[in-house]
């Protein structure tokens, strides 16, 4: 077996040509990295002995020679290819381990110049890639350091590559080609053409989100319109998408998942996961119509509905426990239109399968732990502007009760500070400007996505009275500041006992004094949640 490497990050490299040099594998290398595997006490064969020419032009060329592609490129089942890497005297290359020119790197750089970039565009590695990558059912192409382990594994345990993993490697290969050719082309269309004044005016995406460098995007369906019937649309999912995320679930019954369905799902489904108590979420048009916890997933349905049962009808709704018969029982009474759970008992199946329109979905919850990732959490937002797109790390904040800062007279009690937690964790899924009551794990009124904070005070209100449900001693939250006092006397004369807020505007006094004069508790978060 022979391998061709030819890396410029040199992490790890040496390990695994002497893991491969202990199989019986002949190592092949281009300049730079033959001497460091040759320093290094390996048996190696420059390319350049193999092509009888050398590398030349500063590097510029160095592996792009027939040798070297027709040795990656022949097919071994098709005689004809293999007679004539014989008849020119070329051996087979049966693995490529290349890492290109540090392209993002170096244009990452402040004062990188337009010549330093160019420089910086690898040639022969991607064509040598590509040329892999196609031939994926002879030759394995590693791309990264961390595909090393893999690779070694399979040929100490087998002495050759899978299919399955020659063809990931391919389908990896291709990918890092795309992204690279991407950050090229995004490069050199956003310099002016002031040779020396490049890279000044450049801030590359790309060093602000690395995460974004990595985001390729997989179709998982088409859709049958977008949020209108004239709209086209499909659904894409990350390359990598964060576990408990709902692009992991699986549908289990019911009619095609709509545009405005999987945009109202996620929605559902991400509110819900931050719990850690039984709970439910009935999503309307984006916005939460109903959330609470329990003691069990019936019971926080049942609450949930309670909310805003007009609005739930025709609702998305999520659970972060498993759906057993009580909650399947209760749920069919009124129209879904999708039903989210980490799993579903076969009761409760069973209740649904005659429903056959409702939408089942199963996604698992995320593994949890500390960073975004292990919580089921994309570390970035996007936004499209017209022709633009506004990214921005998502809003992954979560509160803890020592970030809370009491600013009044009155202290919370402790199911007080309860009810205060689970309005604001609420508030932060329901669009702006919100303002959401609620009392003993649910919710009583939420207002949201007005222009004025005064007015979804004043819905969740009416909601609330519309709902039968009294506001009396209720907890409020507001995603964002109050900038007078009037938000806080619309929400203290609709009965709330206590107040939880960013707090940070110019009028904060003005507002503390007015729930100090209201005898109320306020609370100031110190990060506020709004969302468009
Ligand atoms: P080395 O450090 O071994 O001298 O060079 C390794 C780098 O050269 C790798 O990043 C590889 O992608 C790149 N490379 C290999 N062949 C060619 C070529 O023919 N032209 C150019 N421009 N780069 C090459």
């Amino acid at each position: 077996m022979n391998a061709l490497i030819s890396v410029s990050d040199k992490t790890g490299i040496v390990e695994f040509a002497r893991a491969l040099h202990a199989l019986g594998v002949r190592l092949l290398s281009t300049g730079g990295t033959a001497k460091l595997l040759a320093d290094q006490g390996l048996p190696v064969t420059e390319v350049a002995e193999v092509t009888q020419f050398p590398e030349m032009l500063d590097g510029r060329v160095k592996t792009l020679h027939p040798k070297v592609h027709g040795g990656l490129l022949a097919r071994r089942d098709l005689p004809a290819h293999m007679a004539a890497l014989k008849e020119h005297g070329i051996d087979t290359i049966d693995l490529l381990v290349v890492n290109l020119y540090p392209f993002e790197a170096t244009v990452a750089k402040a004062g990188c110049t337009l010549a330093d970039a160019i420089e910086n565009i690898d040639i022969g590695g991607p064509a040598m890639v590509r040329s892999a990558a196609k031939n994926w059912q002879d030759v394995g192409v590693v791309t990264a350091a961390d595909q090393y382990a893999g690779v070694l594994a399979e040929l100490q345990a087998q002495g050759r590559l899978s299919d399955q993993l020659r063809f990931a490697l391919a389908v990896a290969a291709f990918n890092r080609i795309s992204q690279y050719d991407g950050a090229i082309s995004d490069y050199l269309s956003s310099v002016q053409f002031e040779p020396e004044k490049l890279c000044e005016t450049y801030v590359p995406a790309r060093k602000l989100f690395p995460d974004q460098a990595n985001s390729q995007f997989v179709k998982i369906q088409d859709l049958r319109y977008g949020e209108n019937a004239h709209q086209q649309a499909a659904w894409y999912r990350d390359l990598h998408p964060a576990p408990g995320s709902i692009v992991t679930g699986r549908q289990l019954q019911g009619k095609e998942l709509s545009y405005n369905n999987i945009a109202d799902a996620d929605a559902a489904w991400e509110c819900v996961k931050s719990f850690a108590q039984p709970a439910c979420v009935i999503v309307k048009h984006a916005n939460p119509c109903g959330v609470a916890v329990g003691k069990d997933a019936h019971e926080a349905y049942a609450k949930a509905f309670q909310t805003d049962p007009t609005s739930a009808f025709g609702g998305i709704i999520a659970f972060n426990r498993t759906v057993d018969k009580a909650a399947a029982q209760a749920v069919v009474q009124q129209f879904v239109e999708v039903l989210m759970a980490p799993d579903f008992t076969p009761e409760a199946l069973e209740i649904f399968r005659p429903k056959v329109n409702v939408r089942l979905m199963q996604i698992a919850l995320p593994p949890g732990g500390s960073t975004p990732w292990e919580q089921g959490r994309n570390a970035i937002d996007s936004k499209r502007v017209g022709s633009g797109i506004l990214l921005q790390t998502a809003d992954n904040h979560e509160l803890q009760l020592a970030d809370l800062k009491v600013v009044t007279q009155k202290q919370p009690t402790p199911a007080q500070l309860q009810d205060l937690l689970f309005a604001w964790t609420v508030a932060k899924y329901v669009k702006s400007n919100a303002i959401v009551f609620c009392k003993d794990g649910m919710t009583m009124g939420v207002g949201a996505g007005q222009m004025s904070r005064l007015d979804s005070a004043r819905i969740a209100s009416i909601k609330a009275q519309a709902a039968g449900l009294s506001l009396q001693g209720t907890a409020v939250a507001s995603d964002a500041f109050f900038p007078f006092r009037d938000g806080l006397d619309v929400v203290v004369d609709a009965g709330a006992s206590c107040v939880i807020q960013p707090g940070g505007s110019m009028r904060d006094q003005e507002v503390i004094d007015a729930a100090n004069e209201r005898g109320v508790a306020m609370v100031f978060t110190g990060v506020r949640h709004f969302r468009h």
